[in-house]
């Protein structure tokens, strides 16, 4: 442990915290753009800056390591005049017109020039001049230039998070630029869509075409305080608005590490209300062959009548329960429930036990559970290599594909055993 003095504060830290870890382990606060916890901390915005008793210049909290006796300010007038600077000069190359921005209100730069009472810069900028041009050809994904304040949490994001590496830092003449890529040519790209830079993006540069209306939160997962219309399920976070789910992001769960893939982010929801949904019982008409809206009370009571009459002339045997692996445990449990008291008859399971009965049973002779013997997040640590058998993550678990290629990135090894996709896992893993 360290011991340092935090604007007048004795504080005791561990040795491999930063500055900005110390600060905000003891409810100090101190502003960030570019910073994302695990995923960058280049300190190129230089908002993070404190003030540090016998250095000559502000070092930057995100990514300067605590060290004994050090006397930290984090609010000193030097410390406040150079973040006001590192603001303006943010917002010579940034549209300053905030109120007809998508972004509006849930901006972190708008929050920090807010904070610190920056409405305009003083600076000319030019960037913005030449590199004007929205991006659009993505379906989910787009990206306005003239917001984006090259804090790279995009690039890093796509790089480390969903290790796609699609996001590059181009050039235009003297001017480096971000070359996000939905541009023209979007199809022919590495990127996936999985909108994890959109999420990381705290300008709103890059942005979410599905689910704008409702807050496109940048910054790291978890790092908000929930609005009312928003509802937890699982590693996800949705706002809805009345009955329609409007929005998704990650939320930092062991199992995802606050990643969501395209299906997650984008397609996961908007079904909810499709007109081509089944909303009312269908009974069909023997008649006609056409199918009538009904009650639930006359579909419930139809069906159950049905299966007591051939209980009664062939045997409880003759009943069978099935239930489906991606329904709650709970209703799984309801369905073997009816089929042994109400059929009177064990004939239930699972189609887990069928397209997994050959996984489960060498499971359990070999580890004693046929079941996950790990948590996924084990894959990205202390791994030498990974053998995959019969198993396609990039198409079927992009999630946990995201931590397998961040596996392979850090030096593990990768075995693919798999008759029929053995080219294609191999081969987006390896780009
Ligand atoms: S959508 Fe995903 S793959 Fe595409 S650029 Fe963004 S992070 Fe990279
Ligand atoms: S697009 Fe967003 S995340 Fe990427 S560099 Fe620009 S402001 Fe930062």
């Amino acid at each position: 442990m360290k011991n340092i003095i935090m604007d007048g504060k004795a504080l005791q830290v561990p040795d491999d915290y930063t500055i900005l870890a110390a600060a905000r382990h003891n409810d100090i606060e101190i502003p960030t753009l570019c910073y994302l916890k695990h995923v960058s901390h280049v300190a190129s915005c230089r908002v993070c800056v404190v003030e540090v008793e016998g250095m000559e210049k502000l070092p930057t909290a995100c990514n300067t390591i605590v060290e004994e006796g050090m006397v930290i300010h984090t609010q000193s007038d030097r410390v406040i005049a150079s973040r006001k600077m590192a603001l303006n000069l943010l917002l010579s190359n940034h549209h300053q017109d905030c109120f007809s921005c998508a972004s509006n209100g849930v901006c972190e730069l708008q929050k920090v020039c807010n904070d610190y009472g920056v409405a305009h810069s003083t600076f000319d900028g030019s960037r913005y001049k030449i590199e004007s041009e929205e991006k659009n050809s993505n379906p989910f994904l787009g990206y306005r230039p003239t917001l984006c304040i090259h804090c790279h949490r995009c690039v890093n994001t796509c790089a480390k998070v969903s290790g796609r590496n699609a996001i590059k830092v181009g050039k235009t003449g003297m001017f480096n630029v971000i070359d996000a890529p939905f541009g023209p040519d979007w199809e022919s790209t590495k990127c996936e869509s999985c909108g994890n830079c959109a999420e990381a993006c705290p300008t709103g540069a890059l942005y979410k075409k599905r689910g704008q209306e409702l807050p496109q939160l940048g910054g790291a997962p978890g790092a908000y305080d929930l609005p009312p219309t928003v509802r937890w399920a699982a590693s996800m976070t949705c706002w809805s608005r009345a009955i329609r789910s409007s929005a998704l992001r990650a939320q930092t769960a062991p199992a995802t590490h606050g990643r969501l893939c395209v299906k997650g982010r984008f397609g996961s929801y908007k079904f909810v209300m499709s007109g081509d949904r089944i909303t009312d019982p269908l009974i069909k008409d023997k008649a006609t062959g056409k199918f009538r809206k009904a009650g639930w009370d006359e579909a419930l009571d139809l069906v159950a009548r049905k299966f007591m009459q051939l209980k009664k002339e062939y045997g409880p045997d003759s009943l069978a329960g099935f239930a489906c692996s991606r329904s709650p445990n709970e209703d799984i449990y309801m369905v073997q429930k009816m089929v042994r008291t109400c059929f009177g008859t064990n004939n239930t399971d699972n189609c887990a036990r069928v397209c997994h009965s050959a996984s489960v049973a060498g499971l359990a002779k070999t580890l004693g559970s046929g079941a996950m013997t790990n948590p996924i997040g084990d894959i990205t640590k202390d791994v030498d290599c990974i053998l995959l058998v019969g198993s396609n993550p990039e198409e079927a678990h992009p999630v946990i594909g995201m931590q397998i290629r961040e596996a392979v990135r850090n030096g593990c090894k990768l075995i693919v055993v798999d008759p029929v996709t053995l080219i294609w896992p191999l081969r987006r893993m390896c780009i």
